[in-house]
């Protein structure tokens, strides 16, 4: 059986504050990365306890860069580092059996949900996919089950896990801590959490729902936090702007739709880099 892991990092059990999930900072580097490595590593341990055969483990957070190679259990294969054209899930296909969602957060505008956003707090308000909101947890596994993979694992903070169990039906899923707002947190014992994901792993390859049904073509539709983001957005070919804040883009090829999906994201962001570096500063209006 082959088993796809894809790990964020603000979903991680101990990850308390913003500094530890912030791309080089020294609480990022000496605590974030390292909870986030026993994490999988654990998860990892419990998949081939259960009859896994592969294991390749997709760096999720940021710029794909927190686990180092060194750290990782030597029977899994790492995709690190984070490209648009490498596509949402690198080597993801039918030959896989399982994906395993670690470290979530819950979706933008979820209550009692630490860190809660969906894939940009900079730039997105809703991503809805076939007329269903989604977050992150939404995306990747809307994606595995056009390739027929199913979710057969969850890990994160208590809504997250609540946002999986919802969209894709029972299955394994462990949660590490009870968000009690966006910047606080309630923890629970480190050791047991991880006994708790290695027991997990190892049920997950023998239970959980069947892949998940998405029709085709695929329509995504992003409702960006300003009118900025959109209009960069909308630069996608094939793209259809309907409202100020909203950009839509339809296709029957899934891989195309995705791709479309991550462009539009990262031309948002230049917008939303310009906001924060004062560029737009003349037409910004405030009351
Ligand atoms: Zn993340």
């Amino acid at each position: 059986m082959n088993v796809y892991i894809v790990i964020d990092m603000e979903g991680v059990a101990g990850v308390t504050h913003g500094s530890m999930i912030r791309t080089g900072h020294v609480e990022w580097r000496e605590r974030g990365t390292r909870l986030m490595t026993a994490e999988v590593n654990t998860a990892v341990e419990g998949a081939f306890l259960g009859g896994a055969t592969s294991v390749l483990v997709k760096d999720g957070h940021d710029s794909g860069q927190n686990i180092r190679r060194e750290d990782l259990d030597p029977r899994a294969e790492l995709v690190s580092g984070n490209s648009v054209t490498v596509g949402l899930m690198p080597g993801l296909d039918s030959t896989f059996d399982k994906l395993f969602l670690m470290g979530f957060h819950a979706k933008m505008g979820t209550r009692f949900a630490q860190f809660d956003h969906t894939i940009s707090t900079a730039t997105i308000s809703d991503l809805s996919i076939n007329d269903v909101v989604v977050g992150e947890i939404g995306m990747y596994g809307m994606y595995a089950g056009l390739c027929g993979v199913s979710v057969s694992l969850t890990t994160g903070d208590g809504p997250a896990v609540e946002e999986s169990q919802a969209l894709f039906g029972e299955h394994e899923s462990v949660r590490v801590k009870q968000g009690l707002g966006r910047f606080a947190v309630r923890t629970f014992d480190p050791a047991q959490i991880l006994a708790q994901i290695k027991e997990g792993a190892k049920s997950a390859m023998n239970s959980g729902a069947p892949p998940l049904e998405v029709s085709l073509p695929v329509t995504i539709s992003i409702d960006f936090l300003r009118s900025a983001e959109a209009d960069m957005a909308e630069m996608v070919p094939g793209s259809v702007r309907s409202s100020a804040r909203t950009v839509q883009y339809v296709h029957e090829d899934p891989e195309t739709a995705f791709q479309a999906l991550q462009a539009m994201v990262a031309l948002a962001g230049i917008a939303a880099s310009r906001w924060a570096s004062g560029l737009y500063k003349s037409g910004d209006a405030v009351v």
